[in-house]
């Protein structure tokens, strides 16, 4: 409950907000995790390779975010993730694709409330790492827990998180792929990645 409220008090803020003061502790992050644990996405995507990430692009604007900018950066005000935005400003890209950044597995698919709204998390195995992609705040949700996606696949909306914010993406890139879902705002970055680096660096 504790959870719930940090969350929701830090997303009322909004995304696109100043001062994040009590920044989610984030704990447990990388002591828990087992071995059985990346068996079972080693088993997945042993048996389906061809959804094995070959390389990344954008959620937003299909090839790379084309007429949508990030307004609010990776670290900017501690944000965890990127907030993508139509550059017609405003909710003119409410209902807009989000499509998957890179092929991937649908570890998560669900509306979390807050504000946090829809929250899609496809799990990427990539030259022998798993990366977690998380897109949050969706109108709708477009697939389902359990599937396999394929880089570029529309996978739900941009959407508002009922209204808590103008419609924008949310999208985080996290090298952790068991953290909880956090509450998008923290100074500590660990098993967070700078979304646009990772992306370009890793766009062929
Ligand atoms: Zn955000």
């Amino acid at each position: 409950m504790k959870q719930l409220a940090v969350i929701l008090c830090l997303c009322l803020l909004g995304c696109q907000k100043t001062k994040s003061k009590s920044a989610p502790k984030s704990k447990d992050k990388t002591t828990t995790v087992s071995k059985n644990e990346f068996a079972a996405f080693d088993e997945l995507f042993k048996k389906n390779p061809s959804y094995v990430a070959k390389n990344f692009d954008f959620p937003v604007g299909k090839p790379n975010a084309k007429g949508y900018y990030n307004a609010q950066k990776f670290t900017e005000n501690n944000h965890l993730g990127e907030d993508w935005n139509g550059r017609g400003g405003g909710n003119s890209d409410l209902g807009d694709a989000v499509y998957a950044i890179g092929n991937g597995y649908v570890n998560f698919a669900e509306n979390l409330g807050g504000g946090w709204g829809n929250v899609i998390r496809i799990v990427h195995q990539y030259n022998g790492n798993y990366y977690e992609s998380l897109y949050a705040h969706c109108d709708t949700i477009m697939v389902k827990k359990g599937t396999f996606v394929s880089k570029g696949m529309q996978i739900g909306t941009i959407g508002n998180a009922d209204g808590a914010y103008y419609a924008h993406l949310h999208l985080e890139i996290r090298d952790d792929i068991f953290m909880e879902i956090g509450g998008g705002y923290s100074t500590n970055t660990n098993g967070f990645l700078n979304p646009t680096t990772f992306i370009k660096s890793n766009s062929n």
